[in-house]
């Protein structure tokens, strides 16, 4: 460990030798890579130390692939879980550097589209700082998430070139690249890994995240004799191909489009993946696989990775010799399967033909996975045709996804009660019956290390305080804050603690986009990806119906109110970009408007991302929770926010279940239908926005403007919002929730203007939300799924 005078001189030194800048020219982004390659030298020697560690003491190792991870900055955390951040913060004051600034230079790694590529990220951080043995398995994009712009109230995408500048963190391992095979006439691709380390908190445990990157094979129709313009043409054509696969990220969220890229990026990433495990452990433990299912857990993180099941009978049987039932055996009991929706688009279906001509021999095993699986459902339930159809793993000339990862695994896990629950009843309910002992639930968690201790050091540094720092080991520790949720000294702490991040966001805004906002208004907080089920459309109707309400009497006794909004829409998601740029436009029309007093705000920011989220979610006195219930799996920003103390507006859907259950119905604000109603709903085809339409005015009025001319833009650009609204069946349930959540507007405003019961149920939030963090998460993974220990 450096002392800080060493710090001090090692620093300009690096700096030198790194970017050939002396500290006084250094750009911050200088000054943060010196830094960051300094925080290298640190990790080596644990990291090889703990993967030593690992296979001496043969431990079973957990596998994660996941087709995205999105860790965002990587600094700050390494310096905080190496302990090293305070003696770098001090040696950096006195070299007149801000600490904050150049933490800021790094690039966000974006290789995910939101929630599922962060949940993996979080998954990783608990895995090392629990000390677990288990290490990421993903690609390593050269464009990551695009990033967005808004230009004329309308989101415009720009590639995101993360690696332009060179990524400290990841180390290319040539050494031990792959061959990944397709079907002729594509033939091999090389993928190569690139390592980034994991370091737990304070443990002394570097776990690693392997990127895979494509390249051209080594040797490639290099035959110098016979090398004419044909040849030539053929070798551009192939390594631009291989080029595209791991070139982009793919921008939808809970879509699939079906597009064959994908499909070779998603088994370029399992074959990879498995090759180099099955290769380290015959290396290390032997060539007799026979036990591999106790040597290593493979997890695969929705659907996209589930070719690992074919893939791994493949390796077992074409390369190690084994046979099918052996195999079958082996590969069932070493992979597991989570899944994180129940929206039809978002469920993953390859065309048999796709399929069959680019990966032959993977196709082979998925049709003989599929005749065993009909038998053996043959056998259970003779004669019902219905049963079988509806559960094969290839029907109607497609390969089901899904059905293939709950056939190919042992756990199959929903991601909240009560999405655990729609699954067992409803998505998957025939697979339930037939194997119930497979299911589980695992209701998702954050690292309370990045989302409070990081992002929020006030709130962070309150509570050791107020506690003492055991939380940071034992989230649950949050908890010993309830005695003080009702303490006014507490309290006042707390508010001065927000007030702090409210001001900070609000500068940063100001800096930004030249919009000033009152920092003392309530921050009313809605910040994800944009989709329909997600209901930007409902938030956005009430800020419509305020608004309204305020300009035909300007006197209304209102809490000042600043609506922030953030989120990417898919490039191709038309509804979504038209969500956005109502958002826009209402925020032209109210924040110019003097005649409300400046008592309403609205403001989209852009480029939604990690680093973005720390720093609005702090600032957040309202958490908008709102999707239609039943359709959200989880959700994860809901428990950010309420780590950091925003009290929740939202719907009984997926983890906000838990949520009221952790804070209790004082704490939280709940409304709306409930996920038996909406079913029904859908079912019976009786809500019928309509109805609605024509019986609630205040429905009326706000539905109305989107086409009457009351907001400023030419011609008819909401129509499509109007009609989407009004489609019978089509929406979701907007209408059906309106009144519900004005209402639910009134019981906010009722608990914010009582001071004392506002920052007990902001007390309670943060004291409640142990729970959530992805360690107790994890925990539950390594001992009910995965079976490994510290
Ligand atoms: C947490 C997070 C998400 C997920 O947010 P939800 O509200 O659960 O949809 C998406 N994107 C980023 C950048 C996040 O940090």
């Amino acid at each position: 460990m450096l002392t800080k005078d060493e710090c001090k001189t090692a620093l300009p030194k690096r700096l030198l030798t790194l970017t050939g800048a002396s500290l006084e020219e250094a750009s911050a982004a200088d000054k943060y890579a010196a830094l960051a390659s300094l925080v290298r030298d640190y990790i080596g020697q644990s990291w090889v130390d703990t993967t030593r560690r690992y296979d001496n003491q043969r431990q079973k190792q957990v596998y994660y692939f996941s087709i995205e991870f999105l860790p965002g900055r990587l600094l700050d955390t390494n310096l905080r879980n190496l302990d090293i951040r305070e003696v770098w913060r001090e040696a950096l004051a006195e070299l007149g550097i801000d600490y904050t600034e150049l933490t800021n230079a790094e690039q966000d790694a974006g290789l995910g589209n939101g929630g599922l590529g962060r949940l993996a990220a979080c998954f990783l951080d608990s895995l090392a700082s629990l000390g677990l043995p288990g290490h990421g398995c993903g690609i390593r994009y050269t464009y990551g998430l695009f990033e967005q712009a808004i230009v004329d109230g309308m989101q415009v995408e720009k590639p995101d070139t993360w690696l332009k500048e060179l990524n400290i963190w990841e180390y290319r391992k040539a050494g031990k690249a792959v061959l990944v095979k397709f079907g002729p006439p594509l033939g091999g691709v090389k993928a190569v890994p690139y390592d980034i380390p994991v370091i737990g908190f304070d443990n002394r445990t570097v776990n690693t995240l392997r990127l895979w990157s494509a390249e051209v094979r080594d040797g490639f129709n290099v035959n110098y004799s016979s090398f004419g313009p044909d040849d030539y043409r053929k070798l551009l054509e192939y390594k631009s191909w291989v080029e595209s696969i791991s070139q982009i990220l793919y921008p939808d969220d809970r879509y699939e489009e079906g597009r064959q890229l994908r499909l070779v990026q998603e088994y370029f990433l399992v074959s990879a993946g498995l090759q180099s495990i099955v290769r380290h452990i015959k290396r290390k433990q032997g060539p007799d696989l026979s036990h591999l299912a106790d040597q290593i857990a493979i997890h695969i993180n929705d659907t996209h990775p589930a070719l690992a099941i074919p893939e791994l009978m493949r390796i077992l049987m074409d390369e190690e010799g084994l046979g099918w039932d052996k195999a079958w055996d082996i590969t069932t009991h070493t992979i597991s399967y989570t899944n994180h929706t129940v929206l039809p688009e978002a469920l993953e279906k390859w065309p048999v033909g796709q399929i069959q001509s680019l990966l032959p021999r993977i196709y082979e095993i998925i049709h003989e996975i599929n005749e065993r699986f009909c038998a053996q459902l043959w056998q259970r339930y003779p004669g019902d045709w219905g049963r079988i159809a509806a559960m094969a793993v290839i029907g109607d000339c497609f390969v089901k996804m899904a059905h293939l990862a709950i056939v190919g695994s042992h756990s199959v896990n929903g991601v909240a009660e009560l999405h655990s629950q729609i699954l067992q009843s409803d998505l998957f309910s025939r697979f339930y019956q037939h194997t119930p002992q497979k299911f589980n639930n695992k209701t998702n968690g954050i690292t309370h290390r990045r989302w409070l201790l990081s992002a929020n050091p006030g709130l962070a540094g309150l509570i050791t305080d107020t506690i003492g720092p055991g939380w940071l080991q034992r989230p649950n520790d949050l908890e010993k804050l309830l005695p003080f949720a009702a303490d006014t000294a507490f309290q006042q702490k707390l508010a001065a603690v927000k007030q702090e991040r409210k001001e900070a966001l609000a500068n940063y805004i100001f800096n930004k986009y030249r919009l000033a906002l009152d920092p003392h208004s309530l921050f009313d907080v809605q910040v994800k990806r944009i989709h329909a089920y997600k209901r930007q459309l409902l938030n956005a109707l009430r800020i419509m119906e305020l608004y309204q309400r305020l300009k035909a009497n300007p006197g209304l006794d209102i809490l000042p109110r600043t609506f922030i909004f953030a989120g990417k829409a898919a490039p191709g998601y038309y509804l979504a970009k038209k969500i956005i740029q109502l958002i826009v436009t209402l925020s032209k029309q109210i924040n110019n408007d003097t005649a409300i007093q400046d008592k309403l705000k609205v403001i989209f920011l852009e480029n939604y991302n990690v680093s973005l989220a720390e720093r609005i979610i702090p600032a957040a006195d309202i958490s908008e929770q709102i999707s239609t219930a039943g359709k959200e799996a989880s959700g994860t920003g809901n428990m950010k926010f309420m780590m950091n103390g925003a009290i929740t507006v939202g719907t009984l859907d997926g983890a906000n279940v838990e949520i009221r259950e952790a804070v209790g119905d004082e704490n939280i604000v709940i409304f709306g239908l409930t996920a038996g109603e909406t079913a029904a709903c859908y079912q019976t085809g009786r809500c019928n926005p309509l109805t609605i339409y024509n019986q609630d005015e205040r429905v009326r009025n706000c539905v109305n403007q989107l086409i009457d001319g009351s907001l400023p833009v030419f011609g008819d650009e909401f129509r499509p919002l109007y009609d989407y609204l009004l489609h019978p069946g089509g929406a979701f349930l907007e209408l059906q929730d309106f009144a519900a959540y004005l209402e639910a507007q009134t019981r906010i405003d009722r608990l914010f203007h009582d001071n004392p019961a506002r920052w007990q149920a902001a007390a309670t939030n943060i004291a409640r939300s142990g729970r959530f963090s992805s360690d107790r998460t994890i925990t539950e993974y390594a001992n009910g799924i995965w079976h490994i220990h510290p």
